[in-house]
Parts: structure tokens; C-alpha cells; sequence
């Protein structure tokens, strides 16, 4: 039997609440995900649901994961069996790869990354711009990808006459489109717009589907935009059992079409809803929860929250004033030491959390050189290094060969004499007769103006992949198929030709190695994998880069390093919120251009209450700035916590202090003396 007792009346009736859609409105650390987790172990061992009947929706991978290691620990992983605990991503994915062919796709469509759909756009770009100005891909496919999420088709995407980018992105957008269609390939945005349509336009896959889940959660919804609320709300329009939870407070994906209006007006949207608040805080002691209530209280547009604690007022909030960007990155290490010193911590206590992704890289060094593991969650991406991308899109040619962009990457690499001029001569046959790029390859022969030595090249190459091709579908283990082709391209010796740094060149072999690596590793997890299984996998990873050795001496005992965004939804008993400045956090950006900085205080809201027990923020007085020492501005954010609160430590100051400044540092000091004392 399921115990309830640990829960307080709210989250008692919320988890009880199960039929009829029902909104939980609460505050950072009230239990929220906590309510979707037990209300999935109520209806499956007190309500007897059969688990395949129960779909939760998260935003990421991570969040996902520890959602179902929550229930799996309620109920038992085998009364977990055929439960969907997914991200929007892998549910849109499941719900394509049933049926995409409706849509007039593949089955084995490839997911294009950001790198490609730059590529992609690019070359579009290059076609249709007749005027001589330079235009961003990226801020194009941030246009397309806008409309995307809400769900405007290219033929009803109508720019702004005054706005450039936009006109071009109303020439690109339908070309663009019908390219990855013609790769049998989609992108990010595609996989909920894609499946939306599906479920919009096909009422057999919506039955389907409609038929399948009886009860849907959603976490953060606070962050869905048009698209996947959609999704949500066409699947929960059979069985009407929908509860969301979520935080208005917490809304920090408006720049990417999230729409906080989707949970303010749930109630509107969703006759006969419950809505139940939670109010009290389990993660943060009161000294954190000061903090952050006190900063998100200047938000002037917000649903008004009371949120409490029993925890008691902890320490306080450490807030270090450091020189420079060197000096944040080893204090904190340091403060990482001690506290393992003085605790025996373990290091996955510990989270560094930035605003942008490249802040963490003193950290990294820091870290590496203190031989500390840690792991970066999200980032710069494995699977997005030059390196990398040149083997995956071997796999991703023979998974579909319809998919030109990584077809093109290959081509000659490793480097085989098929050069630029014969590669547009053959694409042009292929776009002239409407044979897709992989075909013309193989009918090479009928191609004028290509020489007899270059034809035999081409068609080696075009065997080699048929023949990898058959090789993969066959029985076996596709890391050790993988291993093999990759030894017979022979990658790695085109590496260490092409690359003059020899360490540099290791470095990019190791990482080939980590692709069988992680080939390897899905096999073991996956029972019967495949190949575009594995594909699939890669296309949604979006965090747990470990830094190489350290997994495996490790385990996961690690610091984590994130960005805020990705922090969302977790804890740690220990938090450091580094670069407290404006122009970091609140980001330029938001400052100068969208005025957005009610966006960047939420942030900065969900950022503090990660914390349970400790929080250090951290603040450089200068940073290096293409070689320059600039002057820094301290975030506005600390101004709207209380002083009571915090403790300030100013440390290695090189310049005149004043005696109020002075007396300052002297407490810090002392402070910081104390804590080393324990
Ligand atoms: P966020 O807004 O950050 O996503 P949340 O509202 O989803 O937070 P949870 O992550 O579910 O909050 O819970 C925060 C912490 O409080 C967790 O460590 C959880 O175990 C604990 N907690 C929740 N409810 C209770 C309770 N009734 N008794 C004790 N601890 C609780
Ligand atoms: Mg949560």
C-alpha cells in the first residue's frame, strides 16, 4: 500500500484529485513534481491503473529521468512497466514514428540539429538573397522556429514589411521546408509541430492516442508554448483526466514562444477544473526562501504567492566579491574543498549554476585541474564537434540515405578526390532529373563532364555505403559494426594527418572513440537496438557530458555544471550562482534590445531557490574582456535581496578601499576565517 502520510492536505488532495483536469498553482519547492509523482504510484497501486495507461510529460531529459527513479522507488520498477515518462520531444517522437508516413515523410526520417539547419539555411539564404546584405542563419531560423511553435505553416507566415530578417525568413521559410522534406528529415521545432498536425488533421492516430492515455500530467507547464499545448490539450480531449503543475513565477522560455498565459488560463480553457495551491517550501531553508521571494516580489505581472517554511533560517546566503573571472572559478573550487573537508560532501551536492554556457568554462579548467569530476549538462554538445558530426553522419546516411546534409559532409571526408567541383556537378544531375543525392551517386556513369578516374571514386563510395548499409541491417552489435567502419574509412588516421597538434588530434580521436562508446552503451540498456534507435537517442540528448575519465573512476559522484535554464525542476543541497552581474544576469540582451528583464528576475528566482541548504553567489569586480580588463557592474538582482541575509566576502582587493569598504572586508574576512575554522 501506498503511504500518503508524508504529504500535507493540499498535496494530499491534489494527488487524490484524479479525474477531471486539475491545475497546481504553487511556488518553487512546494512539492509540485512531487504531486505528479505520487499521483502516479496512487492510480497505479490504489487505483489499480495499468501503468501504459499513465502519461507524464517533462521538459528535460534529466527532469524525466529523476521523475521516473521517483516513482520507480514508490511503486517498484516492475509496477512502472509501460508507464510514459517522457519529454515533449519523445513523446512528439513516439507519436511520429507511428505514423509520419500520413504526413508524407519516412519512417526513418532523420532529426536535424542546429548545425544543419544552419547549413541548410545557408544554402538557401545563398539562392534567393539578390541584394548584397549579409543576413545571420541563426537569427532566421530563430524567426522560422517562432513560427513554428506556433504553428503558422510557411504559407501563412506573414512578415513584418519593415523588418528584414523577417521578410527574408518568409523567402526562406517554405524552401526550407520543402528541403527537409525532400532529406526525409525534420527539425527540432518539427517533432511537436509535426505531431501536432498529425493529431489535428488524422483523427485515426488522435483515437490512437486518445485511446491509449487515460491520465496525463504535465511538470513546468508554465513553459509550453502554442504548439505543445496543443498536443497536450488534443490527447487530454479524450479521457479529460489532465493535471498540470506548474509555476507562473518560474516562466523562463518566453523567449522561445512559451506562453504563461497557457497556465493562467488553464481554468478558462478547462471547465470544471480544480485548482489547488501549495504553499509551503520543503528545499530551501528560510534564509534562501527570503531571498527569492524577496526578488520576484518586483515583478509587477504575477500570480501573488505566499510561500513558507518550517525549515528554520539556515546560514546565510554567502555572496563573494572576487577580483576576476580566475579568481570566481578557484574560489569556488575552493569553497568546494573545504566544505568536502570539513563534511566529507560528496561532490554531487554541489551545483555551479551561469547563465550562459560560456561561463562554464574557468569553471571546467578549475575543476580539471583540481582533478575534481564534475559533469556539464548541456553546453557546447558532444555531438555537435566537428569530429563527431563527421562520423554520426556516416550513421546517419546509412540509417536514411535521403538525408543530403550529412550525405554532402561525407562526401570526401576522409579525404577520397572527390572535390567540391564534382560534388556541385553531380548535385545539379540530381536536382535537374529529380533523383534524390544518393541515387545520382550511384548513377554517376550517366553524369557528363565527369572523368572515368573520378566516376570509379564516386562509386566506391557509393558501395561502401550500400555495403555498411547491409552490414548494419544484419544481425550483431552495431558499436562493433560502427568500430569497423570507422577502422576502415580510417578516421583516425585522417585526424592525426589533418591535425598538426598532436594533442589536439588525440583529443578528437577520443571523442570518435566515445561515439562506439556510447553506441556500446545504448545496446546495453536497449534490448533489441538499432541502428535509427541509436539515431534517435542522439538527436534528443541534451545533457550528461561527463568529462571523460572521470565517469568511470568516479561514478556519478560529480559537481554539476548547468546553465539556469536547464536547473530547472532540480536540487542541490549546495548552490553557487556565479556571475552575479549585470549584463550576465540580467543577460545585455534583455537590458538593452527586449526589455525582458522580468524574464531574467525569474531566472534568477528559479536559480536561488535550487538551493536547500547553502547558497554562495558570486560577483567579479573585473572581467576579461577580449584581452581587456573591464570593469563590472554588480547585478541589480542583489540589490533586491534583503541585506539581512546576506553575507558579503570581499577577497584579494587590490584597489583603495574606503573605511566603510574596509570594514566590510574586515567581516568577510573574519567570516571567511570562521568557516574555514568549522
Ligand atoms: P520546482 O518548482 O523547483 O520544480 P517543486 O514544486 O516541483 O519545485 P519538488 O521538487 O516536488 O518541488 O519538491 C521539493 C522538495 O521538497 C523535494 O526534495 C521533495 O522531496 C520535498 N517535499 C515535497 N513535499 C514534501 C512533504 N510533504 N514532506 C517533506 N518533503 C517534501
Ligand atoms: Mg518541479
Amino acid at each position: 500500500m501506498l503511504d500518503l502520510s508524508r504529504l500535507n492536505p493540499e498535496q494530499l488532495a491534489a494527488v487524490k484529485h484524479t479525474e477531471g483536469p486539475l491545475l497546481v498553482l504553487a511556488g518553487a519547492g512546494s512539492g509540485k513534481t512531487g504531486v505528479i509523482t505520487y499521483r502516479i504510484a496512487h492510480l497505479i497501486l490504489n487505483k489499480k491503473v495499468p501503468p501504459d495507461q499513465i502519461l507524464a510529460v517533462t521538459f528535460t531529459n534529466k527532469a524525466a529521468k529523476e521523475m521516473k527513479e521517483r516513482v520507480e522507488h514508490l511503486v517498484g520498477r516492475k509496477n512502472c512497466k509501460g508507464i510514459v515518462l517522457s519529454t515533449f520531444h519523445s513523446l512528439g517522437l513516439r507519436v511520429l514514428k507511428r505514423d509520419i508516413e500520413c504526413l508524407g515523410y519516412k519512417k526513418n526520417f532523420s532529426i536535424y540539429s542546429t548545425a544543419d539547419q544552419v547549413g541548410l539555411v545557408r544554402q538557401i539564404v545563398r539562392e534567393v538573397n539578390s541584394s548584397s546584405k549579409k543576413y545571420d542563419a541563426e537569427q532566421i531560423i530563430f524567426r522560422i522556429s517562432g513560427a513554428k511553435n506556433k504553428l503558422i505553416p510557411p504559407d501563412r507566415f506573414t512578415p513584418n514589411p519593415t523588418d528584414e530578417v523577417e521578410m527574408m525568413a518568409a523567402l526562406v521559410y517554405p524552401r526550407y521546408q520543402s528541403a527537409l522534406k525532400a532529406y526525409n528529415a525534420i527539425d527540432f521545432d518539427d517533432i511537436i509541430m509535426l505531431t501536432a498536425e498529425l493529431l489535428q488533421h488524422h483523427p485515426k492516430v488522435l483515437q490512437h492516442w486518445q485511446d491509449r492515455f487515460s491520465y496525463i500530467m504535465v511538470d513546468e507547464y508554465q513553459d509550453t508554448n502554442s504548439s505543445q499545448y496543443l498536443l497536450v490539450s488534443s490527447l487530454a480531449a479524450g479521457c479529460g483526466n489532465l493535471c498540470v503543475v506548474g509555476d507562473d513565477d518560474q516562466s523562463i522560455y518566453g523567449w522561445r514562444g512559451a506562453d504563461v498565459g497557457n497556465i493562467l488560463d488553464f481554468e478558462k480553457d478547462f471547465k470544471g477544473c480544480r485548482t489547488i495551491k501549495l504553499e509551503q517550501n520543503y528545499r530551501s531553508t528560510g534564509n534562501i526562501l527570503d531571498a527569492a521571494n524577496s526578488v520576484i516580489s518586483n515583478n509587477k505581472v504575477r500570480k501573488a504567492k505566499k510561500l513558507w517554511t518550517a525549515t528554520g533560517t539556515g546560514p546565510l546566503i554567502d555572496l563573494c566579491i572576487v577580483q576576476d573571472d580566475e579568481e570566481e572559478a578557484t574560489s569556488v573550487v575552493e569553497r568546494i574543498q573545504l566544505e568536502r573537508f570539513k563534511k566529507d560532501t560528496p561532490y554531487s551536492d554541489f551545483a555551479i549554476l551561469y547563465r550562459t554556457n560560456s561561463q562554464s568554462r574557468a569553471f571546467e579548467e578549475q575543476l580539471r585541474f583540481e582533478d575534481i569530476p564534475y559533469v556539464l549538462v548541456g553546453g557546447t554538445q558532444f555531438f555537435e564537434r566537428k569530429e563527431v558530426k563527421d562520423t554520426i553522419s556516416y550513421l546517419r546516411v546509412i540509417a536514411n540515405p535521403m538525408d543530403e546534409v550529412a550525405l554532402l559532409r561525407i562526401i570526401n571526408f576522409p579525404k577520397r578526390g572527390i572535390g567540391d567541383h564534382t560534388v556541385i556537378r553531380i548535385n545539379q544531375w540530381s536536382l535537374e532529373n529529380e533523383v534524390p543525392l544518393f541515387e545520382a551517386l550511384g548513377r554517376v556513369g550517366e553524369i557528363e563532364g565527369v572523368t572515368d578516374v573520378i566516376r570509379d571514386k564516386v562509386l566506391a563510395f557509393h558501395d561502401l555505403l550500400i555495403d555498411a548499409s547491409e552490414r548494419f541491417h544484419g544481425e550483431g552489435s552495431i558499436a562493433e559494426k560502427g568500430k569497423d567502419l570507422f577502422e576502415r574509412l580510417g578516421i583516425e588516421s585522417e585526424i592525426y594527418r589533418t591535425i598538426d597538434d598532436q594533442k589536439a588530434a588525440r583529443r578528437k580521436v577520443e571523442n570518435v572513440e566515445q561515439v562506439i562508446n556510447s553506441m556500446a552503451a545504448y545496446e546495453e540498456r536497449v534490448p533489441a537496438a538499432t541502428l535509427s534507435g541509436f539515431m534517435e537517442k542522439v538527436s534528443l540528448m541534451d545533457e550528461d557530458r561527463f568529462s571523460g575519465k572521470d565517469k568511470k573512476e568516479h561514478g556519478k559522484d560529480a559537481v554539476t555544471l548547468m546553465s539556469l535554464h536547464s536547473s530547472k525542476g532540480l536540487e542541490f543541497p549546495f548552490v553557487f550562482l556565479v556571475g552575479m552581474e549585470d549584463e550576465i544576469l540580467p543577460h545585455k540582451r534583455s537590458i538593452y534590445e527586449d526589455d525582458s528583464i522580468d524574464e531574467e528576475r525569474r531566472l534568477c528566482y528559479v536559480g536561488i531557490t535550487r538551493a536547500r541548504q547553502q547558497l554562495v553567489m558570486t560577483r567579479t569586480l573585473f572581467r576579461k574582456k577580449y584581452g581587456k580588463l573591464q570593469e563590472r557592474v554588480p547585478s541589480r538582482f542583489l540589490d533586491e535581496i534583503p541585506p539581512a541575509v546576506l553575507n558579503v566576502i570581499q577577497s584579494g582587493v587590490v584597489k583603495e578601499t574606503s573605511e566603510e569598504e574596509a570594514e566590510k572586508n574586515a567581516e568577510g574576512f573574519f567570516a571567511k576565517m570562521r568557516a574555514m575554522m568549522g
